[in-house]
C-alpha cells in the first residue's frame, strides 16, 4: 500500500504519528493509498522551517518571486493531465471536470505573475515643507492553509501563488481525503525556483488543524470547507491573534423567470446541480421557479435528463458525473433524500438505488430531483453538497428574492431570464457575493476575488486576486523629511506637516 509523506523543507518527510488515514479510489471503492496524520509536534516543524526561510524569501525582489511564478505556470501547464488524473482518481471527478479545476486554479497562478504591479504602493510628495510619505506592502511571515476535498488542486492554488509572491512562507494541510495533488504541486513548486521551506505540505485532520491554530509563529490562516469549522477556524483563529479568511458551505439559488429560455435553462441546471456530482460550492441545489406553468415545464424538461445522466467512473469518456467521495458522503446524501420523502417533498427523480454495474462497490449514486420542496424544509435549509436538485416554486419575482435573501448561506446565486430590468434589479438587491445572470456557476475570475456573504464566509477578506493581495500583506506607511539641515526647536503640538 503506497504511504504519502510529509513535505517539509524541499523534502519528503515520513509521517511520525503513527496515525494514517485511507485515501480511497471512490469509482471502485477500494482503499488506494494512505496518508499520514500529523502531530502537534510535526506541523511545528514544518512552521519552523517555513519560519527560517521567510526573511531570504520576503526580502527576494518581487519580480523574481514572480519569475517563479511563471515558471510555476508552464509547469502546471504540462503535469495538467498528471494533476487532472490524480483528481479522479482520488476524488472521483470526471477527467473534463478535472481539466476544468486545473485551468482555474492555472489563472490564479497567472495573476499572480502580475506582483510587481500588483505590490505597488502609493506615494504622496511634499505633504509638509521637505517632507513626503509613502505606504507599501509587506507581508506577515508564516502563513497556513486548510483546503476541502471538493477542489484538491483549485482550492489551494487560490492561495499558494497569492501567499508566496507577496513573500509570505507557507504550510499547507490539504484533506486528508485526496491529499495527492497538493504533493506534486510541491514537487512543481520546488522545480519553479521557490527555495526549499518556503513551501510545505503536512497532513493531518483535527489535530494538525488545532495546532495551526494554536501556533504563535502564524501570522494567517486561509480556510475553505464546511459552514462550522469555518466558524470554529474563524473563532479560535482571531482569538489567537491571526488574521483568518474562511470560506464555509453554501446552498445556491437560481430563480427562473418565466421569461427564461427553457432548454438553455435546463442545461444549465443540469451541470450546476448534478456536475461534480454536486460535490461543488457552487453548485445550483435549489431552482426557485417563478410560476406554477414554468415549473411544470421545468421539471418536464429535467425529470429525464435527470434519469438518463450518464454516471461513470472519472476516467471514462463521455462521464458527466463520477461517484461521491467516501461511503459515509454517499450515507449522508442518501439520508438527506429519505428526509425529503418524509418532510412531504415530491421526489421526482430518486437516485438512491443507482449501482454501477462494473464497480457495485465504488461510492455512486443517481442525480435526484426534487419538485415542491418548501423553505420550513431541512432539505432546503441544509447543505447536502450532493447530486440533489430541489425545485421551490413561488408566485413572483419578490417572493423569489425574499426567499433567497432569508438563507443563512449567501456564497452564489444566478438568476435566468430575459428581462433587463429584472436582473439588474436582481443584481442590486440579492444578499448573495457572487450573481450569475444567466450564468450559472459564477465563480469570478482571477484579477476579480472570490468571496461569499452571511454564513459561507467569515473574516473581512474574500479569497485570490486583489482581496488577496491585501489578504497576505500589511501596509506600512511611511512619513520621511530629508531636509535636515532646517531647526526650528521642539514642536509639543499634534504634528501638522502641510
Ligand atoms: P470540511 O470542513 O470537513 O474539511 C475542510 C478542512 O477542515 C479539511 O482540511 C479537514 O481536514 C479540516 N477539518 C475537518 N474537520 C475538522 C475539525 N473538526 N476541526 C478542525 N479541522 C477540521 O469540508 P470538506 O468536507 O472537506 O469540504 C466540503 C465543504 O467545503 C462544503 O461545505 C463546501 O461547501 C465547502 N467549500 C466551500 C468553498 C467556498 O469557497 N466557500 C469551496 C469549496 C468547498
Amino acid at each position: 500500500m503506497q504511504k504519502l509523506t510529509h513535505f517539509v523543507g524541499g523534502k519528503k518527510i515520513k509521517g511520525a504519528s503513527g496515525r494514517f488515514g485511507d485515501v480511497f479510489d471512490p469509482a471502485t471503492g477500494q482503499v488506494q493509498k494512505q496518508v499520514p496524520l500529523a502531530t502537534a509536534g510535526e506541523v511545528g516543524l514544518a512552521v519552523k522551517v517555513a519560519a527560517a526561510a521567510f526573511p531570504d524569501w520576503s526580502a527576494m525582489p518581487a519580480l523574481r518571486r514572480a519569475r517563479c511564478m511563471f515558471r510555476l505556470k508552464n509547469l502546471i501547464e504540462e503535469h495538467r493531465d498528471e494533476i487532472a488524473g490524480l483528481l479522479t482518481s482520488e476524488h472521483g471527478k470526471v477527467r473534463d471536470d478535472a481539466l476544468g479545476e486545473v485551468t482555474r486554479g492555472l489563472e490564479v497562478v497567472e495573476f499572480a505573475c502580475g506582483a510587481p504591479q500588483l505590490l505597488k504602493g502609493e506615494f504622496s510628495d511634499n505633504v509638509g515643507s521637505g517632507v513626503d510619505a509613502y505606504s507599501f506592502r509587506q507581508p506577515l511571515g508564516v502563513v497556513a492553509g486548510i483546503t476541502p476535498f471538493n477542489f484538491p488542486a483549485m482550492v489551494p492554488l487560490w492561495m499558494i501563488p497569492m501567499a508566496l509572491v507577496c513573500g509570505n512562507t507557507f504550510v499547507l494541510k490539504p484533506s486528508e481525503r485526496d491529499p495527492g495533488a497538493s504533493m506534486l504541486l510541491a514537487e512543481l513548486i520546488q522545480r519553479a525556483g521557490v527555495p526549499d521551506g518556503v513551501f510545505n505540505v503536512v497532513h493531518g485532520d483535527r489535530e494538525a488543524v488545532d495546532a495551526i491554530l494554536a501556533h504563535e509563529d502564524i501570522k494567517a490562516i486561509s480556510f475553505v470547507g464546511s459552514t462550522p469549522i469555518a466558524k470554529k477556524i474563524f473563532e479560535v483563529g482571531s482569538a489567537n491573534g491571526k488574521r483568518v479568511q474562511a470560506l464555509g458551505g453554501a446552498k445556491n439559488h437560481m430563480l427562473v423567470m418565466p421569461d427564461a429560455p427553457l432548454e438553455a435553462t435546463a442545461d444549465a441546471l443540469m451541470g450546476s446541480a448534478f456536475g461534480s456530482a454536486g460535490e461543488r460550492c457552487m453548485a445550483i441545489s435549489v431552482a426557485v421557479v417563478v410560476g406554477d406553468e414554468t415549473a411544470d415545464a421545468l421539471v418536464a424538461e429535467l425529470e429525464p435528463r435527470t434519469r438518463a445522466l450518464s454516471i461513470e467512473p472519472g476516467n471514462v469518456e463521455g462521464a458527466e458525473m463520477g461517484p461521491l467521495i467516501t461511503a459515509e458522503h454517499h450515507a449522508r446524501v442518501s439520508g438527506y433524500v429519505d428526509l425529503g420523502v418524509t418532510e412531504g417533498a415530491e421526489l421526482v427523480v430518486d437516485g438512491r438505488a443507482f449501482s454501477h454495474a462494473g464497480q457495485p462497490d465504488g461510492f455512486f449514486i443517481g442525480g435526484c430531483l426534487f419538485d415542491r420542496v418548501s423553505p420550513d424544509m431541512r432539505i432546503y435549509q441544509e447543505e447536502i453538497f450532493g447530486p440533489v436538485l430541489c425545485v421551490v416554486r413561488v408566485s413572483s419575482y419578490d417572493e423569489g428574492v425574499a426567499l433567497i435573501n432569508a438563507h443563512v448561506y449567501g456564497n452564489g446565486v444566478s438568476i435566468f431570464t430575459r428581462d433587463g430590468d429584472a436582473a439588474r434589479n436582481f443584481v442590486q438587491q440579492i444578499q448573495v457575493g457572487m450573481v450569475g445572470v444567466n450564468i450559472p456557476i459564477p465563480v469570478p475570475m482571477a484579477f476579480h476575488s472570490f468571496g461569499g456573504w452571511k454564513q459561507s464566509l467569515f473574516g473581512d477578506h474574500h479569497i485570490y486576486g486583489p482581496e488577496g493581495i491585501r489578504f497576505y500583506t500589511r501596509v506600512k506607511a511611511v512619513t520621511q523629511r530629508w531636509h535636515t539641515g532646517i531647526r526650528k526647536g521642539a514642536d509639543f503640538h499634534f504634528p501638522q506637516l502641510g
